[in-house]
């Protein structure tokens, strides 16, 4: 039987079980260690990183502050951040996490490392190291089993973390409710509330615990019991 994956396939199982409570839900077991959702995910996500740099880049021009069209007088008052400076910045901040596991895994396997340079041309290099030897990195580094979440140093976690926050920066990413408004379906606690990519019952004497798919299912069953009841339209 192989461990369950340490991916976010399985946060809300590794939830329900460190709250101790009795639940239904069965772990993604790991094949050998991620499991092919997570790691399709981790290859998308590796694929789609280029693209995001352009558009944070994109994000930098078109949200710079404009130039103080001060003449003899005026210059020099306010220095104004150099133009796309906050995009260049994240951009920085992002490609050197990628150039430092890139080197990581070149290390492992006995390739030639890279001088830390966060130029694009460095930054596609990595992602392609980061490509091509996806499964070494899901599969045998140091912190393959790590669980995905917080600052753990498992590569997928990693790489997600670089896809989301691009995303996010680029305000490409989905828009989900905060607030979780069906109520709970072993309690009927009205409060769910989501955490951590798991939505979880926030009465303490029940503290269920559903992935974000199961939630939705929930919630159009719901739907289309109201809907029977002529309450929905
Ligand atoms: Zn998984
Ligand atoms: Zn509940």
């Amino acid at each position: 039987m192989p461990s369950p994956c340490p991916g976010r396939c399985n946060s809300a199982w590794r939830r329900a079980e460190e709250l101790g409570r009795q639940h239904n839900l069965e772990p993604v077991p790991g094949e050998p260690v991620h499991c092919w959702s997570c790691y399709a995910s981790a290859h998308t996500q590796l694929h789609q990183l280029p693209a995001l740099f352009d558009a944070v880049y994109l994000e930098g021009e078109e949200g710079t502050l404009a130039k103080l069209v001060g003449t003899i007088g005026r210059v020099g008052l306010q220095a104004p951040p150099w133009p796309g400076q906050h995009a260049r910045l994240f951009a920085d901040g992002l490609g050197e996490g990628i150039l430092i596991l890139a080197n990581d895994v070149r290390e492992h396997l006995d390739e030639p490392v890279e001088n830390p340079d966060t130029g694009s041309a460095a930054i596609n290099r990595a992602l392609g190291t980061l490509i091509r030897h996806l499964r070494w990195l899901l599969a045998e580094h140091p912190c393959a089993t790590d669980s995905h979440g917080g600052r753990s140093g498992n590569p997928a976690w990693q790489i997600y973390s670089w896809h989301r926050s691009a995303e996010v920066f680029c305000k490409q990413d989905e828009q989900r409710p905060v607030q979780r408004v069906a109520p709970c379906p072993r309690c009927r606690d009205p409060w769910m509330r989501s955490r951590n990519g798991v939505v979880e019952c926030t009465n303490l004497d029940c503290q269920n615990v559903m992935s974000n798919d199961e939630y939705a299912v929930h919630v159009q069953r719901l739907h289309d019991a109201a809907k029977f009841a002529g309450i929905a339209a």
